[in-house]
């Protein structure tokens, strides 16, 4: 875990060490140099004791020996020889003692002999010194400290021109000391050592030596009580110590007098340094305070300067969460603390935190835009403004969940509009469009406002209703749908008849999926379609079925055109008054591979629309050119065969060239070849079919207009196209014997029919009554069980020479 610690007392942290260490250096260095400074005090104090020493020592040695030259020059007066010498400073020794602080007196002739003393004793040194000065012939000079230390001087006298002889003389430290001490204002003390070890040995263990006045022995006792212990003879020659006592400070300095193998004599200065002392420890504690005294002083102008940076970056700290939070206000709001003077980093921080907000909230704004759009787009259907199907799968979950634990029910309707297609392929899209914005205005103000409608794709739109009571109301409402279509719409001045195909589904199960709802709905509106369009058709699981083996049908015919599962019945039509042949038409039977044959009628309607249909309808074109080259090889030239054609595939724009191309493949024109539309191919698309057929008439085709009579076209609206042949549905024919009515329509249908120049054939003769009917109607050709039934296409050119006698099919003129 770290912790955390804010800026300014991280720089204050920083900036305070960095002053310590500095102003420490500093105070350091100015105390060395001070200590030094007291150091080189102390230095010159010893140099000037040691100076003093020796000025001093030389001064008395020069005076004593001018002294006895003079006195022995004096004493020659009374005899120059050394008796004389000696006589006179025994008179006068007493005079020396007490005038030149003499101690002893001692003589040496020329043969290094002693010759006066006054002492009864030679100090054994001496003797060295007489050698000495005998040797050299120049006085010497040593302090000996025997216990009293004294001066000792051994001086050359010439005595009698002639005789040289040494004078010693022992002479008191006394007057060195006073004089010493006038001289350097210090006390002065002699001290013994005993052996040589000056490095190891402490000063506290000197000895004091005499002369000293008691008074001053128990101060210096006192005060080397005060040193440390482990202070040696050597430092303090060296460099003095220091030593407090009784509020003074003391310096002792030791110059060395005299050292033997025995012991070691210092003569020892002690200076009271307690002025400059005070001096030293007084600046060094102003030193010191000054120090401390600037460090707090930075330390306090640090804080106080930090303590506003703080504050002001604290605010911005406190202020970005708000961009965070998208409180864009609040931030704009927040109020900065800003510099006194000059701008700094945090001024501009503070900017660009402003900056950002700005940038922030126009880019939140745009993306809230964005979405807006993009939940319209997901949503909403651009072109008519309705919710899209992303909407109605959201909305329908919704009204589902709903049911449940109420008695209430919901209807899904699916509405597609027939043929929309064509509005699309021959007016244009931007027509397209135009109508199906309509198409959603006027499906909008046929429903209940509180009904959801929307625009599922193409021209397929969904109406979900929720708040009809019962079926027969939600009947009510597609019934207004449909009629609401029924009225004409204007599209830039162009009127357009479309109608609708409904398929409708109803539930009370919350737990019925949206997907299944709309695909039920979906199958009801293809049923719809599949009886004609123009209606509602309400959902059952028949639909289901059918569309399931639809797929399977188109899947298994898929298969069956590739492997010529499919083959060709042909079924006679003759000429009722003289039973002549006139043609055969073609029926398609399927050899299912487990089903065995299924009939047309259980493929053909579900096939219809699908691409299926049309290759279906090609192989049977070409089959019926096959069937006509075979049947001229047996010698049945100019056939004809009828061929039943599709509305997809009459509409197919490949029909024409595939049709010129069998043309020229078998190399016969198209006049042998009947082609059968039934109303309601040549109803859905007037204009586009009228153009085909005048197309396929250039080239020879003939065309019969099928299963007349179940339609809605009449015959009227027939005349004006390129028809040949009105094949009388078999209904119309069969009711003929039981049914007046019928019989009356037949033969009225007939004479029409003939009066527009067109022939008729009768569909679906079972009777010879029915037969002989019509051959009094007039009707010139008959097709159906009781002429043949459709022979299939690989027995008939077998059953051909036996059926057919002079052109006339099986005796049918017998009849
Ligand atoms: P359709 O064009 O009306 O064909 C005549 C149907 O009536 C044939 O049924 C025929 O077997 C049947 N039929 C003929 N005479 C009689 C009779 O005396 N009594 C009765 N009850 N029926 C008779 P099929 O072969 O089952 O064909 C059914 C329908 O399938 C055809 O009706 C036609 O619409 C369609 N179809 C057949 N082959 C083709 C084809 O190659 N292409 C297309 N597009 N449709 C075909
Ligand atoms: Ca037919
Ligand atoms: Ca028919």
């Amino acid at each position: 875990m770290k912790f955390s610690l804010s800026l300014p007392w991280k720089i204050l942290g920083l900036l305070s060490g960095f002053f310590l260490l500095v102003s420490a250096l500093i105070t350091n260095s100015w105390i060395n140099k001070n200590d030094q400074d007291f150091l080189n005090l102390q230095k010159q104090l010893r140099n000037q004791d040691q100076r003093q020493l020796q000025v001093i020592d030389e001064l008395l040695r020069n005076r004593i020996e001018a002294w006895f030259e003079a006195f022995v020059h004096f004493q020659k007066n009374y005899g120059n020889n050394i008796e004389a010498t000696a006589f006179f400073l025994e008179n006068e020794f007493d005079f020396l003692q007490l005038h030149w602080q003499i101690n002893n007196i001692w003589l040496f002739d020329n043969q290094k002999k002693l010759y006066f003393s006054s002492s009864a004793s030679i100090p054994d040194e001496l003797q060295s010194d007489v050698i000495q000065t005998f040797k050299q012939q120049r006085s010497q000079t040593n302090v000996r400290c025997n216990p009293v230390c004294e001066q000792f001087f051994s001086i050359p006298l010439l005595i009698d021109q002639k005789e040289i002889a040494v004078l010693a003389v022992s002479n008191s430290l006394q007057e060195t000391l006073a004089s010493l001490n006038q001289a350097t204002h210090a006390d002065m003390v002699i001290m013994k050592m005993s052996g040589k070890q000056w490095a190891t040995t402490p000063i506290k263990e000197l000895d004091i030596q005499p002369p000293i006045a008691a008074s001053q022995k128990l101060f210096i006792i006192d005060l080397f009580n005060k040193i440390n212990a482990n202070i040696s003879v050597e430092n303090v020659i060296h460099q003095g110590v220091r030593v407090g006592n009784n509020q003074h400070t003391y310096l002792i300095n030791m110059l060395p007098i005299r050292a033997s193998e025995q012991s070691s004599h210092f003569l020892t200065f002690i200076h009271d340094i307690t002025e400059s002392s005070q001096l030293h420890t007084d600046f060094q504690a102003k030193i010191i305070w000054v120090s401390i005294t600037v460090i707090s002083l930075s330390f306090l102008a640090f804080f106080v300067l930090t303590q506003r940076l703080q504050r002001r970056l604290l605010s911005i700290t406190r202020s970005l969460p708000l961009l965070a939070e998208k409180r864009y206000d609040d931030f704009q709001h927040h109020q900065y603390i800003s510099s006194y003077f000059f701008t700094d980093e945090i001024d501009n921080l503070q900017e660009s935190a402003t900056l950002l907000c700005h940038e922030l909230e126009s880019l939140d704004r745009q993306i809230e835009r964005n979405t807006r759009e993009l939940e319209n787009i997901a949503m909403y259907d651009q072109l008519c403004g309705l919710p899209n199907r992303n909407m109605l799968n959201h909305r329908l979950k919704k009204s589902i969940l709903a049911l449940a634990g109420e008695a209430r029910q919901v209807a899904v309707m699916f509405l597609d509009f027939d043929n929309f297609r064509k509005i699309n392929d021959s007016h244009g899209h931007n027509i397209g469009d135009s109508f199906l914005m309509e198409a959603a205005r006027r499906i909008k103000e046929t429903i209940n406002k509180s009904d959801f409608v929307c625009r599922f794709g193409g021209d397929e739109f969904v109406v979900v209703l929720e708040d009809q009571e019962s079926l027969d109301d939600v009947m009510l409402i597609a019934e207004r749908l449909i009629n609401r279509f029924h009225q004409p719409m204007v599209i830039v001045g162009q009127r357009f008849y479309v109608t609708t195909s409904i398929g409708i589904v109803v539930t009370n199960n919350p737990l019925d999926q949206v997907e299944d709802l709309i695909r039920q709905a979906d199958m009801a509106m293809y049923t719809s379609k599949d009886r004609g369009g123009d209606r509602y058709s309400l959902f059952n699981h028949e639909m289901y079925q059918r569309v399931i083996g639809r797929v399977q049908i188109e899947d298994e015919m898929r298969e069956a055109i590739e492997n010529e599962d499919i083959s060709f019945a042909l079924q006679p039509q003759i000429e009722i008054s003289t039973g002549k042949l006139v043609g055969f038409e073609a029926l398609i039977r399927w050899h299912h591979p487990d089903k065995g044959l299924v009939p047309p009628d259980e493929f053909i309607p579900i096939l219809e629309n699908s691409e299926n249909m049309i290759q279906l309808g090609y192989w049977g074109l070409r089959r019926a050119f096959i069937i006509l080259s075979k049947m001229e090889q047996l010698g049945f030239k100019h056939q004809r065969v009828a061929v039943n054609l599709s509305a997809v595939q009459l509409l197919d724009p490949n029909l024409l060239p595939f049709l010129k191309q069998l043309l020229i493949d078998f190399n016969r024109d198209g006049s042998q070849i009947e082609l059968e539309l039934t109303e309601r191919t040549v109803v859905a698309d007037i204009e586009n079919t009228l153009t085909i057929m005048s197309d396929l008439r250039k080239l020879g085709f003939t065309f019969s207009i099928d299963d007349f009579g179940t339609g809605y076209s009449s015959l009227a609206y027939l005349k004006q196209m390129p028809v040949d042949i009105i094949k009388i549905d078999r209904s119309f024919i069969s009711g003929m014997t039981d049914r007046q009515a019928d019989r009356q329509i037949v033969s009225s249908i007939i004479a029409m029919i003939q009066k527009l120049g067109m022939k008729v054939v009768a569909e679906g003769v079972e009777t010879l009554t029915q037969l002989n009917m019509l051959k009094e109607m007039n009707c010139e050709i008959g097709q159906g069980y009781f002429i043949a039934k459709p022979i299939m296409e690989t027995e008939l050119y077998d059953l051909m020479p036996d059926m057919l006698k002079n052109g006339i099919w099986d005796n049918m003129d017998k009849v």
